[in-house]
């Protein structure tokens, strides 16, 4: 699949075909902090020819193993992305680098193809340390270390929370060349001893800034200066805030900066608002449009747990295949509903904000805000899980008809 980036232009929006002009109760949203409705709406359409990046690499111009090459070629890359291109012939070079990237934009393989390479040829066992915010974006490039090391015998280890920690600990007594984790197990495991980061040559952190949102602060800072000084330091962050800053002069040196981030996520999804008067008025709408069929692959988020494996099994009641992702669920019941979503299985998949951070799930067609997020930081976040690498979508928020 080509990255493409789109030309936009913004006209005005055509026939709104789910925007009710109901009259209801006085109400305001319930949580959170109040957004106005005006913010869910963007009409730019966006526009179906594409200006394809223009990359200044190929794949075949880094001198990576046989064997990697295959590996990239089997998973169907064929042209580089902004962020690959631009930051592999750096770290490549041994260079520090912060990559200002969402997720989404191909940062995954933007670190770890250079560090396989580096792998296959020196084989340093415990040298590579992999940081991410949640446990599900680890899994996600846990996975695509697999896929681009096969052959290659180079292990990696997952230390994540909500996993059994022994398995985690024998799997770490093997030596695994790589260690993708989040903060909070990792410094659990550092502190029973079970994980030292002595041998430790490249560290990533991925996401910083959602690392920091999560309170990881100090974990981070403290893993990071048990880690040798003369380790290259990969950084990447989707914003860049004064905290960050800082936390890039205290573990970079000399860094190369790669900014990829597109304006801003939401200009590339149509949005829209759903008026709605009552709660049965929601599901009513909400039922109505799943029942059309360009609605094929659908992130409904909603607000707590209950609400949402609620809102899950009567789309399920009503014939509409649903799973549902939240903190009430055990690690493996989330990966189980994250699985029969992507594989469609099931066309809506309902979540918390919390469960749905990090996620990678290819071609949401749409975003629906059952519960509005609590701040327009998250409904960002939201919306940017569909219209991504270079596909178009669309997010539609119900908003009470008092709140416009
Ligand atoms: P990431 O931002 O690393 O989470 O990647 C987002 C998605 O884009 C993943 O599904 C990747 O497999 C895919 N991807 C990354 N790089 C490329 C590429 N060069 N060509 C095609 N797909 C890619």
């Amino acid at each position: 699949m080509p990255y493409t980036q789109h030309t936009r232009s913004f006209k005005s929006a055509n026939a709104r075909p789910y925007h009710s002009s109901g009259r209801g109760r006085q109400s305001r949203p319930k949580h959170g902090s109040y957004i106005h409705p005006s913010k869910f709406i963007n009409r730019a359409v966006v526009q179906t020819e594409e200006n394809a990046y223009q990359a200044t690499h190929v794949f075949k111009d880094f001198p990576f193993s046989e064997k990697l090459h295959e590996n990239i070629e089997r998973k169907g890359y064929e042209t580089l992305s902004p962020i690959q291109d631009q930051t592999i012939p750096h770290i490549l070079a041994g260079k520090d680098i912060i990559g200002l990237a969402n997720t989404g934009t191909g940062k995954t393989a933007a670190f770890l193809l250079p560090i396989l390479n580096d792998l296959y040829i020196n084989r340093a066992p415990g040298s590579v340390l992999i940081l991410a915010p949640t446990r599900e974006l680890a899994q996600q490039i846990d996975e695509q270390f697999r896929e681009f090391s096969n052959g290659m015998k180079l292990f990696s280890t997952l230390v994540v929370g909500g996993m059994n920690i022994g398995r985690q600990i024998s799997q770490l007594q093997r030596r695994p060349h790589v260690i993708i984790g989040t903060p909070g197990r990792t410094m659990d495991l550092i502190k029973r001893k079970h994980l030292s980061l002595d041998a430790i040559r490249v560290l990533v952190l991925d996401e910083a800034d959602r690392m920091l949102d999560m309170g990881f602060i100090n974990d981070i800072r403290s893993i990071a200066n048990q880690t040798p000084k003369e380790r290259q330091t990969l950084f990447f962050s989707a914003t860049i805030t004064p905290q960050i800053q800082q936390l890039t002069q205290e573990f970079l040196k000399d860094p190369e900066t790669v900014s990829v981030r597109t304006a801003d996520t939401s200009e590339q999804v149509e949005q829209d608002i759903i008026e709605a008067h009552s709660k049965e008025d929601k599901i009513e709408k909400l039922l109505d449009m799943l029942t059309s069929d360009e609605f094929d692959k659908v992130l409904l988020f909603g607000e707590t747990k209950f609400g949402v494996q609620r809102l899950s099994d009567h789309l399920e009641k009503s014939g509409i295949s649903s799973v549902a992702i939240h903190g009430n669920k055990s690690q493996s019941q989330r990966q189980r509903a994250l699985k029969a979503f992507k594989d469609n299985r099931a066309r809506v998949l309902v979540a918390t904000d919390v469960a749905a951070r990090g996620l990678d799930i290819p071609n949401v067609s749409h975003v629906i805000n059952f519960d509005q997020p609590a701040t327009y930081e998250d409904y960002v976040h939201r919306i940017g899980r569909t219209g991504r690498a270079g596909a178009t979508g669309k997010a539609f928020t119900f908003v009470s008809p008092s709140s416009r």
